[in-house]
């Protein structure tokens, strides 16, 4: 995939507006600076780094590291009402044969926060002080999005677990542990028939009998 390079856009409305900006980027939303009434709403548009993702113990990184997002911010009588919409791509080891794993997010939350709530659903984590932590809830909201089980392909074949051969790309000749050790007489007469034609191939002269029809 061709790097992109990152986005270094000039300050926006927002950063004109006092919002805590680092090269450029949104950090946090200052959401009282953008002097709303009750019912008033603002879309905010910036980028945010993002910083690698730790899951299932490996690193997944946003490529580009710095991504696009749009933040809606709504006043209401006793508090905010805040969307947040990003994309992002991330790139990082799948878990069956370590090989390069694709991922594509696309977000679109949703946070409430009521001024003096006793629930926990009616707050936002990231809006302490009136100051909106942008960049935290975009890397949670990545994080929470990524799938259970991260893979190159749903059809990965994964290592080999006793040779270590990548059998996405090679086909080893070590014993499939998915066999039941019924069939394993069947499955070496089959790798016996298998070097059988092998060999018929190259000299012509086979000690296993193949009726190639
Ligand atoms: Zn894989
Ligand atoms: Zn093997």
């Amino acid at each position: 995939m061709a790097r992109r390079p990152a986005a270094h856009k000039a300050s926006g409305p927002a950063s004109r507006a006092g919002n805590p900006a680092v090269d450029g980027r949104l950090v946090a939303i200052d959401v009282r600076s953008l002097e709303l009434h009750s019912g008033g709403a603002r879309r905010v548009d910036g980028s945010v780094h993002v910083d690698a993702l730790r899951c299932g113990g490996q690193d997944y990184q946003a490529e580009p590291a710095t991504v696009d997002v749009q933040c809606e911010v709504v006043r209401l009588v006793n508090g905010w009402h805040l969307r947040l919409r990003t994309q992002a791509d991330l790139r990082g080891p799948c878990w069956r044969c370590l090989g390069d794993a694709h991922l594509h997010s696309a977000i679109d939350v949703t946070e409430i926060a009521i001024e003096g709530a006793e629930d926990p659903d009616m707050e936002c984590l990231y809006l302490v002080d009136d100051v909106l932590e942008i960049a935290d809830w975009v890397r949670d909201a990545i994080a929470e999005d990524l799938p259970s089980t991260i893979l190159c392909d749903e059809d990965c074949a994964g290592l080999c677990p006793s040779c270590g051969e990548n059998r996405n790309l090679v086909r080893c000749k070590c014993a499939r542990p998915d066999i039941d050790p019924r069939w394993s007489g069947l499955a070496e007469l089959a790798q016996r028939l298998e070097i059988g034609s092998a060999d018929d191939d190259n000299a012509g002269d086979s000690a296993v009998d193949v009726d190639e029809d």
